[in-house]
This record gives structure tokens, sequence and C-alpha cells, in this order.
């Protein structure tokens, strides 16, 4: 954990946040400034910044299976999502502890960037 990590501390119980799904290597819980009736964070418990530092197969793996869970749960599995991951200055990233936005419950817009 890091402590001077908003998501770890989320992870940790020591700030609240409103989880919607958690296994051993990763958390899932809403944005708290949704841009879409649906928007939750999926971020591995364990602190990784970034893609550019992720190196565990069982997270990455547990990353990207993840989003059905959380699909099944808010009911979007056949309406369908978009997953989007921020990384660094030009990704615009803001919150320094890897996370996939998981947004649905309507039409996304497109092209995305
Ligand atoms: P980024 O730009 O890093 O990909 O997005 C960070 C996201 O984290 C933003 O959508 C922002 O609303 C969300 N966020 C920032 N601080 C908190 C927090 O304390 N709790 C929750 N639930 N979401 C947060
Ligand atoms: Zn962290």
């Amino acid at each position: 954990m890091s402590t001077d990590c908003i998501f770890c501390k989320i992870v940790a119980g020591e700030i609240p946040g409103d989880i919607v799904y958690q296994n051993e290597h990763v958390t899932a819980f809403r944005d708290i400034n949704p841009i879409a009736p649906t928007h939750v964070l999926i971020i591995p418990n364990e602190h990784v910044e970034s893609t550019e530092t992720l190196r565990e197969p069982d997270i990455a793996a547990a990353l990207m299976l993840a989003p059905r869970e959380v699909a099944a749960v808010e009911g979007l599995g056949e309406s369908g999502y978009r997953l989007i991951s921020n990384t660094g200055p030009d990704g615009r990233q803001e919150v320094m502890h890897l996370h996939i936005h998981l947004i649905g419950g309507r039409r996304m817009k497109y092209p995305i960037g």
C-alpha cells in the first residue's frame, strides 16, 4: 500500500468507497464524478502506478477479467460498455494508481480522444 494514495485507502477501507465488486486481486467502486449512468473504476488491490509499471501477470489478467463481473452486477452484459485506462500526462491520468474506467448505461460517443 502507498500511504498517500487515495485509491489504496479505498481498498484498505480507510476512506469510503462505493464498492460494487471485489476479489483477491482487484476492487471496483463507483467514480465520485460519474460521466455516464454507470461509471465504475476497476483497480488492482496492490499499488501499481499505471500500465507502464504493471508487471504481474495475475494482476493484469484479473484487471481484464473484472469488467465482465462488474457488467453483470450493473446489468450491462448485453447492452455493452466502454473501458478506458488513462496513462501518464498525455493520457490525462490524474490518480496515479492504475485504474480502468468502466462506463455504460448509455450509447457512447465516437470517435474518442
Ligand atoms: P484519471 O483521469 O486518473 O483516469 O481518472 C481519475 C478518476 O478518479 C476520475 O474520474 C475521478 O472522478 C475519480 N476520483 C478521484 N478521486 C476519487 C475518490 O476519492 N473517490 C472516487 N470514488 N473516485 C475518485
Ligand atoms: Zn495506490
